[in-house]
């Protein structure tokens, strides 16, 4: 078996999961870095902070929607594919990058996932920015009320009236930026943040703080990034999943459409209809796939213009 690291190089290329212009930004981003001589790690993480920084991004960073109880929880995750290191960081309030505590904690700390008033803490004691308030503006508020009153019937137990507002909110509002990005020496990173689905349970974690489900890098094979409900992928394992495949002999698109397929069976257990996108790419190619999202949108350069292209296979079920 090959060392990670010691992939042949094809290129410099990266590439953005998302359905909204932040992606477009985020890569542009990230090219630059790559073309000051950055690393994959540096591209990832400036590029996802550059839509962390976008106020009014409603399903990225401090501008993001809230959960139940009205609070802004960030979850954020980056890998290092030379070494196999990850960090994820869950749930945590206050912090304006989430994406860079995360790769703070790559590079510092042995551990894979920091969660909840802890990593808030660890941001200030880095000289991190850490704003006053996580509550959300009263605008965000106002939408709460009126999922509320779609949910409203549902008031038999915690449980089930949570997985009415869960199955509401899934279908309305979410979206992570990922970014994946391959260096001038060969170097594969991935790296993901998200507001999480709106009006979510508070402390749920989303599948983009976990190495694995939703971003997984291995510069001898490639990476991939997701987005779309979280427990689909934390279930299918989704990033490692294709990651696996392409070590495996899948072609990109291949193994994007594969994450798909293993996707919608969950979801037909469930029977209910997630949604989910996968990015994956190698050192040459990248692919997408997506399930009950028509108009999956990634973004992606490997030289030359930036492109954003529909997924070419979206399963509906
Ligand atoms: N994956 C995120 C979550 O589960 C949201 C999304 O990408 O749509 O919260």
């Amino acid at each position: 078996m090959k060392k990670p690291g010691s992939g042949g190089w094809e290129g410099v290329g990266l590439l953005a999961a998302s359905y909204h212009d932040s992606g477009r930004r985020a890569v542009e981003r990230a090219v630059r870095v790559l073309l000051s001589g950055g690393s994959a790690l540096d591209a990832v993480e400036q590029g996802v902070a550059e839509v962390e920084n976008e106020p009014s991004n409603e399903s990225v960073g401090l501008g993001g929607l809230p959960n139940w109880l009205g609070e802004v929880e960030l979850d954020a995750g980056i890998m290092d594919g030379d070494t196999l290191r990850a960090c994820g960081v869950a749930v945590v309030k206050r912090v304006k990058n989430p994406i860079k505590l995360a790769r703070r904690c790559l590079d510092e700390l042995p551990h894979a996932l920091i969660v909840g008033d802890a990593a808030t803490k660890l941001a200030e004691a880095l000289g991190l920015e850490v704003v006053k308030d996580s509550r959300a503006p009263p605008e965000a508020l106002e939408r709460r009320k009126k999922l509320e009153r779609e949910v409203a019937e549902a008031s038999s137990g915690l449980t089930r009236y949570y997985s009415k507002i869960f199955r509401a909110a899934s279908k309305v509002w979410h979206d992570t930026i990922g970014v994946i990005a391959v260096d001038a020496k060969g170097s594969v990173a991935a790296g993901t943040s998200t507001s999480g689905v709106a009006f979510k349970f508070p402390g749920r974690v989303a599948d983009s703080a976990i190495a694995g489900a939703g971003f997984y890098a291995d510069s001898r094979y490639g990476a991939a990034i997701c987005t779309g409900v979280g427990e689909v992928a934390i279930r299918a394992v989704a990033a490692f999943r294709a990651v696996l495949l392409l070590s495996q002999g899948y072609g990109p698109q291949e193994a994007a459409e594969a994450v798909v397929e293993a996707a919608a069976e969950i979801a037909a257990l469930d029977g209910e209809r997630y949604n989910l996108g996968v990015v994956v790419a190698t050192k040459r190619d990248v692919g997408a796939a997506a399930l009950n999202w028509e108009s999956f949108l990634y973004v992606y350069w490997l030289g030359g213009e930036v492109k954003v292209e529909k997924a070419p296979y979206v399963k509906l079920t």
